[in-house]
């Protein structure tokens, strides 16, 4: 599934061909070129062996979220899902087979990195998602690139993979609907304030001091916080764009009341919001109480902080944050 090679493939057509493909496989979301009713029979046959349209891929389905497997062309599998929230969607995609991070508390983290996904890839997610809500006339609202692995590690592919998202005659998706996260990348949080284009910064934090933040993400022994806060305040120096604070609220661990307080502290006058995320357990952490959590957000909002609580989606399915993984895909499962 290259269409990268539709160019080629099209280079004795009309011009007119590649734009009359490009929309039967964005617009009319076809699954195979014979629907391709725009196109001359032979060209439809053509582009069937060429570039077949297929996403291989099998979903698990829960009320509010579907998980997909995605094959990659090596064999590997990756995992994205759709999140719905009434009528609008979002979907969350991974940008690398594994993930180098080792944040302690996430599943993802606990693979080994494989490698990167290209651009198509990337969009391939999308794509499978956006067939899929075709039939209830629906589309995919929103991206997050907060599936397996480390955005701003692949940040070439994933900058392509945005602008595919974004572009008019494809998935026509705003970037302001499109929002990456990063464990803390600081150099390419700088590059991510010039693509000149404005998709959302997502930053996990995850504790509000580097003695803790070390022991649970290693990235911030090589990036401690105060040379993440220099980075996210260049972002918002150039950009003037709102960063996103994630924070997954983990049972005695970083969820006490002096934890809030120092967040409180750290973002004090920054240009953020936080975003606290319900820890999907495994055996080794718990998720943060209801009362504990609750008294969290109430410090930083006594402190006009700006907090949003995210849903909790995927439980059940191992779709939720921090449980995407991948395979060696086998058919048989
Ligand atoms: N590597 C990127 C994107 C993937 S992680 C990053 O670190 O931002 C996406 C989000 O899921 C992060 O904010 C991470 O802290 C959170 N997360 C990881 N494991 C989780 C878990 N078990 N429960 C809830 N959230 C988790």
């Amino acid at each position: 599934m290259k269409y990268s090679k539709l160019k080629d493939v099209l280079q004795e057509e009309p011009g007119y061909r590649l734009s009359q493909a490009e929309h039967a496989i964005y617009k009319e979301l076809i699954e195979d070129w014979a629907q391709a009713t725009s196109l001359p029979i032979k060209l439809r046959e053509e582009l069937n062996k060429k570039i077949p349209l297929k996403i291989e891929a099998r979903t698990q389905e829960k009320k509010d979220s579907v998980k997909a497997v995605v094959r990659l062309s090596d064999g590997y599998t990756v995992e994205a899902v759709l999140l719905k929230h009434g009528q609008r969607n979002t979907v969350c995609v991974s940008s690398q087979v594994g993930c180098g991070m080792a944040c302690i508390f996430c599943h993802s983290g606990k693979l080994d990195f494989k490698r990167n996904l290209d651009a198509e890839e990337i969009t391939a997610q999308v794509l499978y998602f956006s067939r899929l809500l075709k039939r209830p006339r629906q589309s995919v609202d929103n991206v997050v690139f907060m599936g397996m692995g480390e955005p701003f590690l692949n940040f070439e592919n994933v900058i392509s993979s945005i602008k595919i998202l974004n572009s008019r005659d494809k998935f026509d998706i705003s970037a302001r609907k499109i929002s990456v996260s990063t464990s803390g990348v600081v150099g390419r949080i700088k590059d991510f304030s010039h693509i000149g284009f404005q998709a959302n910064l997502a930053v996990s934090l995850n504790a509000p001091n580097d003695a803790l933040r070390s022991k649970i993400m290693p990235i911030d022994k090589k990036y401690p916080l105060k040379i993440l806060m220099e980075a996210v305040n260049y972002y918002t120096r150039q950009t003037n764009r709102k960063v996103m604070f994630e924070y997954v609220l983990i049972d005695g661990l970083n969820d006490r009341p002096e934890h809030a307080k120092e967040l409180a502290a750290l973002l004090k006058g920054k240009l953020c919001m936080v975003n606290l995320i319900p820890y999907n357990g495994d055996d080794i952490f718990k998720p943060a109480s209801v009362s504990a959590t609750a008294k969290f957000i109430q410090i930083l909002r006594q402190r006009n902080i700006e907090v949003i609580q995210r849903q909790r989606f995927g439980k059940g399915i191992d779709a939720a944050c921090g449980q995407l993984v991948y395979r060696t895909y086998d058919p048989k499962v």
